[in-house]
């Protein structure tokens, strides 16, 4: 294979993000996935209204508009004892709203439309990156022909929370304090609230929270998550705690069916709360959840890993005008993403590690939060 201009590793939001604008400026660009689309992603499926933006930014409104999906209009939050807020959802800017959207269909429209731009698609499984005197040259890869070596003078690594370009450029790996597991399930027959999505501070999982985001009138994504240090402490299985949030009364009631679950799948999340850690090396960036980029509070990385493939593309694309692609060069977008995301992601830190993980005090804020909305606001920024 010829050496190209551009490779990107992984085809979820953030890759595809990075392919669409990358193409749309020109540029020779391959995007690597060891799936073919559609695909599933272990998710909440919880799309915010700044995604929805974001892809009208990028001249997609008329085929994101037109698939239908599920818009969501409220919010709650119910506190550890059951004190309930609820607010209305904001629209954006150009009107973009909040959605529910399976990552099997949301993840292929972008890779679509990544291809409709100019990407070429290649699947296959990437080993490790091509590392010579310092500098990264392109990727390994597995695919249907065997082994191969992929040149490029860029390489952008978007291949999620286990990301091997990220382990190799950076083996030592962040505490637990800084990471979380998931758990996402699907139920049908539950009673949802329409449009409207649900955080639950229980209280055997905080600092983490369950949640029930609807998907039509009687289905929902359901699911819990958990700080990993948290969750080592306890001796439960992410299954069994959700066994156990769904024995709850108020749940019992809610169940119509047999309470059967479907799809039921765990993942791990990579939490942006280390003020310093490198995503910009010699020939590559770190994007999305490769680089670290979850909210630490909402465990929302859709959003911010899209605005990190829009900040890396226009680091790549000035690196590729000037033929250079030297970590100081490519610096740039590391302060960046520092400067865009950092604020948001140390207050959702503070709030996470000092606030959330009183049950006592949670009760309080949320039965507070009724008269001072702003104070929910900052849990629901990123939704
Ligand atoms: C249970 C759970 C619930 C969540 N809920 C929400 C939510 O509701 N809203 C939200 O905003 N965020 C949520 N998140 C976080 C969100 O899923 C991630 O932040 C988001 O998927 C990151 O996108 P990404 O493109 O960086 O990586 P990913 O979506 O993980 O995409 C990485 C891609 O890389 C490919 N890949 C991986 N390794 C290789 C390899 N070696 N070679 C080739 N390809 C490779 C994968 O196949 C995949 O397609 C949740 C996370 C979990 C675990």
């Amino acid at each position: 294979m010829k050496q190209r201009e551009i490779v990107i590793v992984g085809a979820g939001p953030a890759g595809s993000t990075a392919a669409i604008a990358l193409s749309q400026q020109g540029h020779d660009v391959l995007l690597i996935d060891r799936q073919m689309f559609p695909r599933d992603k272990p998710c909440g499926d919880g799309i915010p209204m700044g995604v929805t933006e974001i892809l009208y930014d990028l001249g997609l409104k008329e085929q994101f508009d037109q698939a239908d999906f599920y818009p969501i209009d409220r919010v709650c939050l119910v506190s550890p004892a059951g004190h309930v807020y609820e607010s209305r959802m904001k629209t954006g800017k150009q009107g973009g709203k909040a959605h529910v959207i399976p990552r099997l269909q949301f993840d292929a429209l972008l890779q679509e439309q990544a291809v409709q731009a100019g990407a070429e698609f290649f699947q296959a499984r990437v080993t490790e990156p091509i590392v010579e005197n310092g500098q990264v040259h392109g990727v390994k890869v597995h695919g249907a022909d065997g082994l191969l070596d992929i040149r490029a003078r860029l390489v952008l690594a978007a291949d999620g929370a286990t990301s091997v370009i990220s382990r190799a450029l950076q083996p030592q790996r962040p505490p637990d304090v800084h990471r979380a597991v998931a758990l996402r399930a699907y139920m049908e027959e539950l009673e949802v609230l329409p449009h409207q999505v649900e955080f639950i501070l229980h209280q055997e999982i905080l600092p983490g929270y369950a949640w029930i985001f609807p998907m039509d009138a009687n289905k929902a994504n359901i699911g819990l998550g958990m700080r990993l240090d948290k969750f080592r402490q306890q001796h439960f299985s992410l299954e069994q705690l959700l066994e156990k949030f769904l024995a709850l009364p108020f749940m019992k009631e809610r169940i119509r069916g047999d309470g059967r679950l479907h799809d039921v799948a765990t993942w791990q999340l990579n939490f942006g709360s280390q003020k310093r850690l490198q995503r910009a090396f010699d020939g590559a960036l770190l994007l999305g959840d490769a680089g670290w980029l979850i909210d630490p509070l909402t465990g929302g990385g859709i959003e911010n890993g899209m605005l990190s493939a829009l900040l890396a593309a226009q680091t790549a694309h000035q690196a590729l005008q000037q033929g250079d692609f030297s970590r100081q060069m490519l610096h740039g977008y590391e302060r960046a993403c520092q400067a865009a995301l950092w604020p948001v992601m140390r207050r959702s830190y503070l709030i996470q590690r000092w606030l959330l993980q009183y049950p006592w005090l949670m009760d309080g804020l949320i039965k507070y939060a009724h008269n001072h909305p702003h104070l929910t606001d900052v849990f629901l920024a990123k939704l």
